[in-house]
């Protein structure tokens, strides 16, 4: 093994899911060198490794695509509203062979460590393939949701049958026919799967520890006409998506809650019902800001689920009483509820009954032993800093990422950190992030650091690194906004609430994806306000 480095390139990125996809081809246009390092043998991150049944987008397939060509734009023909994994990977690979990206991504290959050497102002980067590569600027496009959770449950080593992450799906697939199988986990993935897994499994036992709220995809295929339509428009509709709150082109109703009439409020639901999905805690501006505004949806979304779910007694299990609708993400449905009617399907309340141990054989709750072949964690992620976590990342002093945000992450614009000088971040916490679609935040970040680079060519500089007081500031900023809103009142992994031990803070930026974006944009145009821009020797 070599301790010298045996490549030098201007950006190293790590990761190749949309984020550092763009990166890639964005650095390579300015006539940078580029070296990009992916854990995955392939490209695509999320829609790479989350092949579970029944995995799709919830922001509508025609948006949740990249809007910096045109040309992909026009060419790429959606054939869903809501895209299956399959298609959305397939997607990524086409614009990757397009783009002629591989040539210049490592594969099969993760990122361990990366020192900064304070004096040259140059990171090296250390892989577990042992090589080692240094550069000038490190972007960490690792995924916001790319370090999948497995709860420690006691003599889960013990079971003899099937195991199964849905973050680490087998690329096969899987039979459940004729098998008796449990789902540990009721987020977006557990609620995409289980009515698949219920039409193949003999039996299937759901393992609920919060009830979620889920709303109806309303899936269906795109005719031409819309096709024809939204690429005729695609560049208003995009206009309209940068704008926005949560980056795609829907308004919310013009009124607040309570100043629309009972019959307006309850049409503007309704609309937004049949729009389907995660739109639905957008309806009214106000309804994740005032509990009378929330209360309001969640009656009428109570109402639309009970009328699906035959046992009373089930739907009380079933129906979220803990937090107000859409403070954890709202998840996006094909016939869930109903799965739950099915004579094959059983609703354990881990709340009621808690999972005491797995053991050869299955699952021991409080009060039963559930037998099973197959056991399926739908246990979600160490969300937005988890992969982050995992890379050794030593700046100024010998200062360790990890034990700087031992507090929480800390931040300025979600873009980078005081003392890693250099280190941007991409789609991570400080920044709308997951709450915004996904593929427009990565470009938006991606052109915000590529004008970054440029501005410290054009001006001599060789370094951009946020000031402790800017960091100490946004982090402040991020919280009196999201003190302001019903957000805090759950036990999200927005909060950190699903990992034990992790701190318990907002890590996100909420308010709106179009302020941000302007928040990012005035910093930029004021000479990087907040940001020291320094030059190496
Ligand atoms: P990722 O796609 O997660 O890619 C990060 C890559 O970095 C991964 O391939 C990983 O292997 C690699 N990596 C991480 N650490 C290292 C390392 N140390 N060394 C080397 N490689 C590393 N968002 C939406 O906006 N709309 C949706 O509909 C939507 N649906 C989703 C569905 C699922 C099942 C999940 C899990 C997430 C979904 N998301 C959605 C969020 C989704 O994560 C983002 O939309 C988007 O795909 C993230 O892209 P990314 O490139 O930032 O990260
Ligand atoms: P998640 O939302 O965090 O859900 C994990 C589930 O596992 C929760 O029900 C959680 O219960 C449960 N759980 C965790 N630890 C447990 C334990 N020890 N015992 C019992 N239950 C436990 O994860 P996810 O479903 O993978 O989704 C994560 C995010 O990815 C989503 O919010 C979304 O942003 C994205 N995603 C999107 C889609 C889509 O529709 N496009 C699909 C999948 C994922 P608690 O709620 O009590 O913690």
């Amino acid at each position: 093994m070599s301790s010298t480095p045996n490549t030098s390139v201007d950006v190293i990125v790590v990761g190749a899911g949309f984020a550092g996809l763009y990166a890639l081809h964005k650095f390579r246009s300015q006539g940078l060198s580029v070296r990009v390092f992916e854990g995955a043998p392939d490209v695509g991150g999320t829609w790479y490794f989350n092949r579970y049944p029944g995995a799709r987008c919830d922001v509508e397939s025609v948006d949740y695509c990249y809007s910096f060509s045109d040309e992909l734009q026009q060419e790429w023909t959606w054939t869903e509203k809501y895209a299956t994994q399959t298609e959305i990977l397939a997607y990524i690979t086409w614009v990757a062979d397009k783009l002629d990206l591989r040539r210049d991504i490592t594969f099969d290959t993760r990122v361990t460590g990366a020192v900064l050497d304070e004096r040259t102002l140059r990171w090296t980067v250390t892989t577990d393939a042992q090589e080692t590569v240094e550069a000038r600027f490190l972007v960490m496009a690792t995924g916001p949701l790319s370090a999948a959770l497995t709860p420690d449950f006691k003599g889960l080593s013990n079971f003899r049958g099937e195991v199964y992450h849905t973050a680490h799906w087998p690329h096969a697939g899987v039979n459940f026919t004729g098998k008796r199988v449990a789902v540990i986990g009721t987020g977006s993935s557990g609620v995409q799967s289980i009515p698949i897994i219920a039409d193949q499994a003999e039996q299937l036992y759901v393992f609920q520890r919060t009830p979620n709220y889920s709303v109806p995809a309303g899936n269906r295929p795109l005719t031409a006409d819309e096709i024809a339509d939204i690429k005729a428009n695609y560049t208003q509709r995009r206009e309209r998506s940068w704008r926005s709150g949560g980056g795609s082109p829907h308004v919310a109703h013009p009124k607040l809650t309570m100043e629309a009439s009972p019959e307006e409020r309850r049409a503007a639901f309704e609309k937004r019902w049949e729009l389907g999905g995660v739109l639905f805690s957008k309806t009214f501006t106000d309804q994740m800001v005032s509990l009378e505004a929330n209360d309001e949806a969640r009656k009428f979304y109570e109402e639309k689920i009970r009328a699906v779910i035959d046992d009373p007694d089930l739907a009380d299990l079933l129906i979220p009483d803990d937090h107000p609708i859409g403070t954890k993400r709202i998840c996006t449905d094909s016939n869930y509820f109903q799965t739950f009617n099915r004579p094959n399907v059983t609703l354990i309340s881990v709340r009621n009954t808690p999972i005491e141990s797995i053991d050869d054989t299955g699952i021991n709750t409080s009060a039963a032993h559930f037998e099973i072949d197959a056991l399926v964690l739908a246990t979600g992620f160490d969300a937005l800093t988890g992969a982050l976590a995992k890379v050794d990342i030593v700046g100024r002093g010998g200062q360790r990422l990890v034990e700087d945000w031992g507090d929480g992450p800390r931040t300025y614009l979600g873009l980078g950190t005081d003392g890693f000088p250099n280190l941007f971040l991409v789609s991570g916490p400080g920044a709308p992030a997951v709450l915004a679609n996904m593929v427009l935040h990565a470009e938006a970040h991606v052109n915000w650091i590529a004008d970054a680079i440029t501005y410290l060519g054009d001006h001599g500089y060789s370094a951009i690194e946020p000031t402790a007081d800017a960091v100490d500031g946004w982090i402040a900023e991020c919280a009196r906004r999201a003190e302001g809103t019903l957000f805090t009142k759950a036990n999200s992994w927005y909060m950190g609430a699903n990992v034990p031990g992790k701190p318990r803070t907002f890590m996100l930026f909420i308010g709106g994806f179009a302020t941000y974006l302007d928040i990012c944009n005035e910093v930029a145009a004021a000479g990087y306000k907040g940001f020291d821009l320094l030059k190496a020797p």
